[in-house]
């Protein structure tokens, strides 16, 4: 039987981060991982949803402590790894999840948004491997989890930030995979489609915005995307993350796995 719980390593249980623990399918991985039984350090900048969520995870038993980080920040990433080195230990699994999504044409896109989006999707994801990483090679035990999105794997209209973004996500998890696979770490990223959570209700306010057309028909265009024909829960791809992160999946590296209804199939 594979059992996707809690790893344990010298007796203890397995300490994970999830950066941008307090939004929507941050919450979802934060619930799985708790549930689980691993040790659980979320992160992100905005305290108060931070806060929401590690109530709620510990009012169903699981443990778990939250920082505030800013993950474009290198000298936050670091104090971070240094406050949870203290007093937790050595983070073994990290999720890559914090994100920033916004649709613009290219030529109307401020550079600032442009900046803005490389910085936390792909350079916050960065930040993120070169502070955690050193540690999962000294103790020959790691997981790192990218959480990417099909637009890794392909392009789509009005997002070329985005798309560029995780297309870069996609190509740090691959090199970072080769460069770790005899240390007894692997680097992999989730490419979800669209998720039935925030991010994506936000995404079809603002298109609805622009063109006049109602919020729930632009859900239903988005559900229509995938041949599945719906949304993806977070919870889905949380139970992904729980298989990525156990021991049987060591063979499992360099990876982007679509989970997304069926919309993608590279
Ligand atoms: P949310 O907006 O709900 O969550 C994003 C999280 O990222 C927030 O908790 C936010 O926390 C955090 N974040 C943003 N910028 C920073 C930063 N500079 N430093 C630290 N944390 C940051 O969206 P989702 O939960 O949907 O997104 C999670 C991930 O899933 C993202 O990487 C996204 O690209 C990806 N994804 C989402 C899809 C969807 O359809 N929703 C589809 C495919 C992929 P805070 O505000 O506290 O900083």
């Amino acid at each position: 039987m594979i059992c996707y719980g809690a790893e344990v390593a010298n007796g203890e249980k397995h300490l994970v981060l999830v950066t941008g623990g307090g939004g929507g399918l941050g919450r979802a991985l934060a619930g799985a991982f708790a549930g689980a039984g691993y040790g659980l350090v979320i992160s992100g900048r905005n305290q108060k949803t931070l806060q929401t969520t590690a109530e709620e995870i510990s009012r169903q038993g699981g443990e778990i402590r939250y920082f505030l980080c800013d993950v474009t920040r290198k000298n936050e990433v670091e104090s971070l790894a240094r406050e949870i080195g203290r007093e937790l230990g050595t983070v073994q699994v990290l999720i890559n999840n914090a994100g920033i999504a916004r649709a613009a044409g290219f030529l109307e896109m401020p550079d600032s948004l442009w900046e803005e989006i490389l910085k936390t999707n792909l350079t916050g994801a960065y930040n993120c491997c070169k502070v955690f990483l050193a540690g999962m090679m000294q103790s020959g035990w790691g997981r790192i989890i990218n959480i990417a999105s099909t637009t890794a794997k392909v392009g789509y209209p009005y997002v070329t930030a985005y798309t560029a973004s995780k297309h870069g996500v996609l190509g740090l998890t691959r090199s970072l995979a080769l460069e770790t696979a005899r240390r007894g770490v692997t680097v992999n990223a989730i490419c979800p489609g669209y998720l039935n959570d925030e991010m994506t209700r936000d995404n079809a306010r603002r298109m609805a915005e622009r063109t006049g057309k109602k919020v729930e028909d632009i859900l239903a265009l988005f559900a229509a995307s995938a041949p599945q024909n719906r949304l993806i829960e977070p919870e889905e791809v949380a139970s992904l993350a729980l298989l990525l992160a156990g021991e049987k999946s060591a063979g499992i590296t360099g990876q982007g796995i679509n989970i997304d209804g069926g919309a993608v199939m590279v």
